[in-house]
């Protein structure tokens, strides 16, 4: 049995635990420091050692990106002894090139976001950590050989902006965006990329495309559909499509994972504060408690 992983997963992942396509087993919330988390669910074996949650709870967007209590999802995932996390969200497109449904794995990040908890180190003198590679290497290998293997459609890099919400972009906001070098936007890898790293846990992101950034493509606003006519039918379509590969890109990835326990650079992040005793061996005592 392989390392055990997570799967932090939307409302759309959720839906297929639910609707009995993956099977799963609900653990419930865990409680730490910050509150409680998400539930955690046990996947079943012929997903490897595995466990999801859904980062938006388990109505639809109950809890939206901005009001996500990301520090008690990864503390909680990391107290489940889990030690690498693929996520799975679905951005829209910056770079006009990107097709709708298709799946990126994606290689740095912007960090636009404004008002969320980001460490899990407080006025702890640690948690410098260096962001480059931002997303683990190791993962993202796994990643790209399991759509690779699957024949899936994918980008094998991208530069993800994560900006606050909930409400979407504006266009001006999206041409500084492109000017950046953003690829994608989304509103929900930051800070869980980054508190993962705190904590020495391997994280990486597998995004489908869900819809094109304002501005990218001439959508006329129409009320009452769908991001308000920011996505058509035919992308909803394709975006069904991207969703209903996800089981199978799970079980892959489960099974690529089952047989690579390698250890990670993600795993000695924090071997410098260890190293010169700020920090001991029980990662508990590492955090600050608010
Ligand atoms: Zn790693």
């Amino acid at each position: 049995m392989g390392l055990k992983f997570a799967v932090l997963g939307g409302s759309q992942a959720y839906d297929l635990l639910k609707s009995g396509d993956i099977n799963g087993e609900r653990l419930g919330e865990i409680k730490t420091p910050y509150g409680d988390s998400q539930p955690v669910f046990q996947l079943g074996a012929e997903y490897g050692n595995a466990v999801f949650m859904s980062r938006h709870g388990e109505k639809g967007y109950s809890t939206t990106a901005p009001f996500v209590n990301y520090r008690a999802n990864i503390y909680a995932l990391k107290e489940q002894g889990v030690s690498r996390i693929i996520s799975w969200s679905g951005p829209g497109a910056i770079n006009p090139e990107y097709r709708i449904g298709q799946f990126v794995v994606t290689d740095d990040i912007i960090d636009e976001t404004r008002r969320r908890e980001t460490t899990f180190y407080k006025n702890r003198g640690v948690g410098f950590v260096r962001q480059s590679p931002v997303f683990c290497p190791t993962l993202r290998e796994l990643a790209k050989s399991s759509l690779n293997s699957l024949s899936l459609d994918f980008l094998d890099k991208g530069t993800y902006v994560c900006t606050e919400g909930p409400r979407l972009e504006t266009p001006a906001e999206i041409k500084k965006f492109a000017i950046y070098g953003a690829d994608l936007v989304g509103m929900t890898l930051v800070p869980e990329v980054f508190l993962a790293k705190e904590l020495e846990m391997c994280y990486a992101s597998i995004c489908y495309v869900t819809n094109y950034a304002e501005g990218i493509v001439d959508r006329p606003f129409k009320p009452g559909e769908l991001f308000e006519g920011l996505a058509d039918d035919e992308d909803r379509e394709n975006v069904r499509k991207a969703v209903f590969n996800f089981p199978q890109i799970l079980k892959k990835i489960a099974n690529e994972a089952a047989g690579n326990n390698e250890p990670c650079v993600c795993q000695s992040l924090m071997a410098r504060h260890k190293n010169r005793g700020d920090i001991g061996a029980d990662w508990h005592d590492w955090v600050s408690h608010g």
